[in-house]
């Protein structure tokens, strides 16, 4: 099955996406870890990423969209994949279902999260990563804090914050792209009925965990 993770930053769309595609196999694609990756190894694709990414903006579509194509081309997205992250304009959609279209492929389901915007905000700024880039484990301060302050449960490295997690002025220009930009996204998969929008808030006492789990009982048809 190909699915499209979307959500604002802080949703839980990492996590959530981690979730299934441990249960399923379907590789997690998430162009900002490609880029993170990039970065952190210094290829000229990280250099030219890294430009747009410390400011919050959208990398431009002539480095991100071949960066996916490749990727999709890669022989474990048979089965299927996750797409983590993109696409992230109507621009972006439109250039995905072309290389879907190339490969007789489409997208079968959107899973839309939803989350209140403070509760986003205050996930952000409490989100911690793992600076092992195989592992890339996600925590967060107050809902899911590592066992060792400061230490990543799975494999020991140390947490980092993400740099654009960290200043105010770059996660309010995301939130600003995700609206303007990447929430339209909504509509144009809406009219093909494929979208599946669900809540992940402490408000109602439901986390990602609790949706990937549902989802995943979906696909297995339990
Ligand atoms: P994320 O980890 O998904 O929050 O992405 C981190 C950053 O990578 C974003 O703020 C963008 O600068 C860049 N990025 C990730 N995915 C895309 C995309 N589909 N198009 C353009 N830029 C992207």
């Amino acid at each position: 099955m190909n699915i499209i993770m979307m959500g604002a930053q802080g949703t839980g769309k990492g996590t959530v996406a981690g979730i299934i595609s441990e249960q399923t196999g379907w590789p997690q694609i998430s162009t900002g870890d490609i880029f993170r990756k990039n970065i952190e190894e210094g290829t000229k694709l990280g250099i030219e990423a890294n430009n747009y990414i410390s400011k919050g903006e959208l990398v431009p579509d002539t480095i991100t969209v071949p960066m996916v194509a490749n990727r999709l081309n890669e022989g474990d997205t048979e089965e299927g994949f996750i797409l983590d992250g993109f696409p992230r304009t109507i621009e972006q959609a439109k250039k995905l279902d072309e290389i879907l279209e190339q490969k007789n492929k489409k997208i079968d389901m959107v899973i839309n999260l939803t989350t209140p915007r403070e509760e986003t905000i205050e996930r952000i700024l409490t989100r911690r990563v793992c600076s092992n880039q195989e592992c890339k484990a996600t925590y967060n301060l107050v809902m899911h804090p590592p066992k060792v302050e400061g230490i990543c449960d799975k494999c020991g490295a140390p947490l980092v914050q993400r740099k654009d997690d960290s200043s105010r002025e770059a996660i309010n220009k995301r939130l600003e792209i995700y609206d303007s930009q990447t929430s339209p996204l909504v509509e144009y998969y809406s009219n093909k009925g494929i979208v599946r929008t669900e809540e992940v808030s402490t408000r109602i006492n439901r986390l990602g965990l609790d949706v990937a789990t549902d989802i995943i009982k979906g696909i297995k048809g339990e």
